[in-house]
Parts: structure tokens; sequence; C-alpha cells
């Protein structure tokens, strides 16, 4: 080092004025290329400080509070040369050219932000990045690194979608109780559609002037539900087999009849109670009948439904919505129930129908109950009193 300090003397001592023109244009030529192996040199050491820990033993937080506090450098100058420096470890050629007085410390910033875009491909490709650092001016060079660094990220881009998409993968298993664990991870696209219809559906109900006390998880759970039971439901859905896949229930006479003792399945999730199999009856019809001599089991699908498109649109017409005391649910949410069910001899006509939204279908298949007197449905408590119903409709029939 006591070398350096007696050549940097020298230059400091020489005289100017007995310089040619020439010899002028030289020096500075070589002061230029003598700053560019300094400005090589110190980043190197400081990496050096860093590995070490010396900026610790002076009670420094970090190599750049380090430099700074002995040199009274700004903060913000020092923390973006060690960021060089830490980066030039990664860059043999550009560290190389910088020490060869090649390329300029500007050139290597611009070449230490272009890596930190995109590492990998800086790695693969340093070479002919250096090589142009070494022969455009530093405007060029930033250009050329913006439009290298704009390719990259657009093949990054097509690769991490391609990635994303290959990933997809959604599953849905039964588990203890029949309850279904469903599981998946969807690319953007199909996430896009399937955010958009959960919140149409659970907005639709949101607008609804009925209050809604469900959680909102268990809102999205009967959104997910109802989208898919509408498909199912859809008269132009392409068949399999020559049918439409449908969900199937397989109950016992007993359970359809309401008796005591009576079965009933769902094909995938097993066992549901008679309440729901009849529920689930209710608008559906019997699309294959099997007769075991012992158990009688019946087969119902919701291939094709008991009431009919006219008739579900006499009965929505009728009664507006669900017809559930105080209840302001439209037709759109709702089913048409057999007060006397069609199990039961009860006929699929207007004046044994009344609208029911689903949670109100349930509640009264549950146990509360509703008769048609003189052509209005009177609602029933499970104890058999009276529930207040709201004024008849004006299109009351
Ligand atoms: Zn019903
Ligand atoms: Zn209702």
């Amino acid at each position: 080092m006591s070398s350096l300090r007696s050549v940097l003397d020298e230059l400091r001592s020489g005289e100017l004025g007995s310089l040619s023109d020439a010899e002028l244009g030289v020096r500075v030529d070589e002061l230029e290329r003598a700053a560019r192996v300094i400005g090589a040199e110190r980043p190197r050491c400081l990496v050096e400080v860093e590995r070490r820990g010396v900026h610790a033993a002076d009670g420094q937080l970090s190599a750049a509070a380090w430099l700074a506090h002995r040199h009274g450098i700004p903060q913000g100058i020092v923390a973006g040369r060690v960021q060089v420096a830490r980066a030039l470890v990664e860059m043999p050629r550009a560290a190389e050219a910088l020490r060869e007085g090649e390329i300029s410390d500007s050139a290597v910033e611009a070449l230490v932000r272009a890596r930190d875009a995109a590492p990998e491909a800086f790695a693969q490709e340093e070479e002919v990045l250096v090589d142009s650092a070494k022969t455009l001016s530093y405007r060029d060079l930033r250009v050329a690194l913006d439009r290298w660094r704009d390719g990259v990220n657009a093949a990054h881009a097509a690769r991490d979608e391609q990635e994303r998409h290959a990933r997809r993968r959604f599953t849905a298993v039964v588990g203890l109780g029949g309850i279904v664990r469903t599981n998946g991870e969807l690319d953007p696209e199909n996430g896009q559609y399937v955010i958009t219809a959960l919140r149409a559906k659970v907005d639709a109900w949101l607008r609804g002037r009925t209050e809604d006390t469900r959680l909102p998880a268990q809102r999205r759970a009967d959104a997910l539900g109802e989208i898919c039971r509408e498909w199912l439901d859809l008269a132009e859905r392409p068949s399999i087999g020559g049918e439409r896949p449908h969900v199937v229930v397989t109950m016992n006479v007993e359970a359809l009849r309401a008796r005591a003792g009576g079965r009933a399945s769902l094909e995938d999730v097993g066992t549901i109670t008679a309440e729901s199999a009849r529920r689930l009856a209710c608008d559906a019809s019997i699309t294959r009948v099997i007769t075991d001599a012992r158990s009688e089991p019946l087969e119902l699908g919701r291939k094709t439904k008991v009431v009919p498109a006219a008739l579900h649109r006499a009965v929505a017409v009728r009664d507006g919505g669900c017809r559930f005391p105080g209840c302001e649910r439209p037709p759109g949410w709702t089913d048409a129930h057999h007060v006397r069910h069609w199990a039961d001899g009860g006929e699929t006509g207007l004046s044994n129908l009344v609208l029911l939204c689903r949670p109100h279908h349930r509640v009264i298949h549950r146990g509360f109950g509703v008769a048609m007197i003189d052509g209005r449905p009177e609602f029933r408590r499970p104890d058999g009193t009276l529930l207040e119903d709201r004024a008849p409709p004006a299109t009351a029939a």
C-alpha cells in the first residue's frame, strides 16, 4: 500500500503546464483506468470486511455503517456500494472486467440492477451482457439492459403461468358422517370463475330482505352446492350413456311414507335422515323402482322434476316467493313443496303445492306443519300452535 501512496504523491506533484496536449490526454486515460482498478478493489475489500466481521470489532452493526462512520460518507451511498460489492461476488465476469478497467462503476451498477431483476437468467448470459457494457455508451447500455430485462420477464411470466396451470387440482372426498371434504388449488382463470360465481350467489342472498344469520363461510358452502344443483337441474345438460347424471336417493317405502324404521341414503355420501329423503323426493320423480322382498327399496333421482315447469311457474305467480310467514325469498330460490307428499297420495297440482325457500323447506320437513285452508297455506309449529301469516299476495288464486 505504501507504493500506491507514493504513486499518488507523484501524480499530485506533477506539473501539468509542461505536458503536451497528447501527454495530457494519456494522463487522463491512465487516471481513469487507475480509478477503475481502485473502484474494483474497494468492493472486494468491503466484502472481506463483512465476511470477517471487522465492523463488529468497532461496535458497528454493518460494514456499511462502519465505512460511513470511518470516512464520513452518507449511509445511503455506502449501502449502494456494499450492495454492488455483494452482487459482484456472484458476477465473476463483471468483476474481472471492472478489475481490468474495461467497464466503469456506472456500468457495473447498471449490470447489478439488471441482475437483481433476474439472477438466474443473468448468470447464463453474463458474458454477453458484460461484453455489451465494454462497447456501449452508458446510455445505450441502459437501454439494452432494460430491453433484456423486459424479454426475460415476458419469458418468465409465460413460464410462471404454465407452472400455475400445471399445479391445479381439486378433490372432493367423503369423510366420516358423510361430510364431504373439498380441497384444491385452481389456476387463476378457473379460480376467477369460481370466485365470481360464488360472489354472485352470495350477493343475491345478501340483497334479499330476509335476515341471513349464516356465517360467510357457511354462505359460500351453500352457494357452491346451489350452483351445482342448478346445473344438475338444467334441461339442456349433456347426457352420459343416454341419461343426464342426477343425484340418486335410495330409500325404502317406510321412509318414503314416513313410517317408523325408514332408511335412506345418497349414492356417494351414505345415510341421510328419512326427513331429508322426503324433502329431496318432494320435488323429484322416481326414475326407477327396485322391489326387494324384504326392504322394498326405491331409487329416486332428480332426473325429472315432479312439478313440471309450467305448474312451477303458476305456483310462483300465485305465491310470489317463499310462503313461510315472514320470509321474502324470491321464486328462484324455492322448491315446490307437496303439502301432502305424493308418496302418501298427494296430487301434484296447484292446490297441493306451496313455494318454500330451501331453508324453510328443511324446517317444514323437520316437524313444522303446513296445511292448505281455502287455497291458502297455514303454518303451524311442531307443538301445533298457529304461525301468523303475512298478508296474502294480491294475485291469490
Ligand atoms: Zn317438501
Ligand atoms: Zn323462506
